[in-house]
């Protein structure tokens, strides 16, 4: 038996389902979950010595590749001056300027562990700075696991068919408003019957929790405008696409300025770390300079900041973002040749470093809707055929995958070489 089966196996004894968070069960295509044993650049080896390239990166964080000498490094050199101390710490400071640096629109910046905690926390700060309850959401959109924010969710509540969890009250989930992603009509619509309720709106400005979605022309400009004629504060959860499709974030890529941003995965370059900031006047009503509470033992971890800072001085580099770039394009278009190829029903999308995998008939996917009725048994198929020549995609047809700076010509080789068999073996 592979010892990966036996972990899962024993696993099941102690942990509820085996895993510490559901998609990594494989819920999503079936079989049996690979246990990693180490990790490095473009690959991970499992604990029964099989090597894998992987587009999942640890779900977004390791944009450097696993392993990159300048973090472990920056992680080594922190943690020989103890791990944490619960009082403020000259690097926490370096990181808020740094976030306040690459990203304009943060004038000032929390730091927290997860990317749960950053949307929780703007959202908790938007209604207090607002003084109102509700909140839209849109379809398929995840922003962690916080009650107000499992309502419709993406992601693996998706994946496993709760996108509204049982354990949310409904007291609470009645705050909760939902739209369409890609469709403003849908937003107008509850912003009118909801007049003078709505707190904010939170929205990934390039989805990623319902496979990978870029916006549609006009989207994102039309929600700000939305939020300004409604004094609603504009939320960008930009926990996995913040600094993956660019050297900075959807924001600026697309040019629109939210009020808050919430931040994650990258920023702390593997580390627990995430962030929300945005707007000072906004940001001041945040305790101790304001009212609404917030907090957190390890906020701003020495060694996690430290970890951080170094993914983020990286990714600052000139020109770090366009081999990445145009790894995904040649990745993307060489899968689409593939599929042709084989007659596979099959398109994709893609931005910066993230990209998405859909069988279906659909030339372009731009609506929760067209992701859900994509074919999952070919998802599924796929995903073991390319699992068994050593790719690891997203166990999930919901879900992006993530480029990172160690990908290279030779992974590329080796994955379309791996999708040629994968494709053929739909027929
Ligand atoms: N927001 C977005 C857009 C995410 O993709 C995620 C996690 N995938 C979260 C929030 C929650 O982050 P975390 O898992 O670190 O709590």
């Amino acid at each position: 038996m592979k010892k990966s089966t036996e972990l899962f196996d024993q696993a099941q004894n102690y942990i509820p389902g085996a895993v510490n968070s559901p998609v990594r069960a494989f819920n999503g295509v079936g079989g049996t979950p690979v246990f990693v044993a180490k990790a490095n650049g473009a690959y991970f080896t499992d604990v029964d010595g099989k090597k894998y390239i992987d587009y999942v990166a640890s779900w977004g964080p390791m944009l450097h590749g696993h392993n990159h000498p300048a973090i472990k490094e920056a992680v080594v050199k922190a943690a020989e001056n103890g791990l944490s101390f619960g009082a403020p710490t000259e690097i926490e400071l370096v990181m808020a300027k740094k976030v306040c640096q690459l990203i304009p629109s943060i004038e000032q910046v929390r730091m927290v562990s997860s990317g749960t905690e950053a949307t929780m926390s703007a959202i908790r700060l938007a209604r207090g700075f607002t003084g109102k309850d509700k909140l839209i959401k849109f379809e398929g959109c995840y922003h962690g696991h916080a009650d107000c924010l499992l309502v419709k969710a993406g992601s693996g509540a998706l994946t496993l068919g709760e996108p509204t969890s049982p354990g949310v009250p409904a007291d609470f989930a009645k705050h909760t408003l939902t739209a369409e992603f890609n469709n403003l009509d849908s937003v107008k619509t509850l912003l009118e019957a909801n007049s003078g309720e709505v707190a904010t709106i939170i929205v990934e400005p390039i989805a990623g929790n319902m496979n990978c979605m870029p916006p549609v022309d006009g989207f994102l400009q039309g929600l700000r405008e939305l939020c300004d004629q409604h004094q609603a504060v504009l939320i960008f959860d930009e926990v996995m696409c913040g600094l993956r499709v660019g050297p900075g974030t959807a924001q600026q890529l697309y040019g629109v300025t939210p009020d808050l941003t919430t931040l994650g995965k990258i920023i702390g370059g593997g580390m627990p770390v995430g962030a929300f900031g945005g707007k000072k006047e906004i940001m001041q009503h945040l305790a101790p300079a304001g009212p609404v509470y917030q907090a957190g033992t390890l906020s701003g971890n020495p060694v996690a900041m430290s970890a951080g800072l170094a993914s983020l001085e990286l990714l600052s580099q000139e020109n770090f973002f366009a081999p990445i770039y145009d790894y995904c394009e040649k990745l993307v278009s060489g899968l689409q040749k593939l599929a042709d190829k084989h007659q596979v029903p099959f398109t994709t999308n893609h931005i910066g470093s993230m990209f998405g995998l859909f069988f279906t008939e659909e030339k372009t996917v731009t609506r929760f809707s067209q992701v859900v009725n994509s074919n999952q048994d070919a998802f599924k198929q796929f995903f073991h055929a390319m699992l068994d020549e050593g790719v690891y995609l997203a166990p999930s047809a919901f879900e992006t995958g993530f480029i990172s700076a160690a990908h290279n010509q030779e992974t590329l080789e080796k994955t379309l070489q791996a999708a040629d068999k994968a494709f053929a073996s739909l027929k």
